[in-house]
């Protein structure tokens, strides 16, 4: 049975709206997912080491029958394939792709390579670039360990992000 999983996008380098639209294309053309929702993007402030250009944020809902190491394998080499290089933590990105929400599946995989997964996605409740376009699109969502959307939303900061128009988001001015 597919599940509906909810997908992170960031990016500030390279002309951020077009590496957004590129990935939600190519998380289109994964096999067996299909793409069923999109939220609005977001511009915000970049967290992390030294200065850093601004990020475009957005959040897509997928239903998919890839296990949830399998879409994370997915998620990389779409990210590859865009040219991410790994070299700082935090550090700018042409595309960041994370797994919010994998149905009410929580998963703690330790692992120090890339095999690493941890689902809700640990920073999720910190993060106003994803509680905003996520609660766009799944506003009476419940975190599987029962909290609701709206509460991490209520106690969080608006704080240095921007919602875009659909006109605004079709240059490379990101
Ligand atoms: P960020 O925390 O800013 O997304 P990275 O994308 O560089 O930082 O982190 C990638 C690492 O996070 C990978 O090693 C991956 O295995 C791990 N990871 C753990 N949980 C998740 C998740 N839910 N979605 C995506 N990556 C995850
Ligand atoms: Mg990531």
């Amino acid at each position: 049975m597919p599940v509906e999983v909810y997908i992170a996008l960031g990016s500030n380098l390279e002309c951020p709206p077009l590496q957004i639209t590129r990935a939600i294309r190519a998380l289109a053309k994964l096999p067996s997912t299909r793409i069923v929702k999109q939220a609005p993007w977001y511009r915000s402030l970049a967290i992390g080491p030294g200065p850093q250009a601004n990020y475009i944020n957005t959040v897509v809902a997928i239903t998919t029958t890839l296990t949830p190491l399998r879409l994370l394998k997915a998620l990389q080499s779409i990210e590859q394939q865009q040219k991410r290089k790994h070299r700082v933590r935090w550090g700018p990105r042409t595309i960041d792709l994370d797994i919010l929400l994998y149905g009410r599946k929580t998963l703690n995989r330790e692992a120090r390579n890339r095999n690493a997964l941890i689902i809700p996605h640990p920073r999720l409740q910190q993060r106003n670039f994803v509680l905003y376009p996520l609660a766009d699109i799944a506003p009476h969502l419940v975190l599987p360990d029962q909290t609701p959307l709206q509460q991490l939303l209520a106690n969080c900061c608006p704080e240095g992000i921007v919602r875009l128009e659909a006109g605004e988001t079709r240059g490379c001015t990101g």
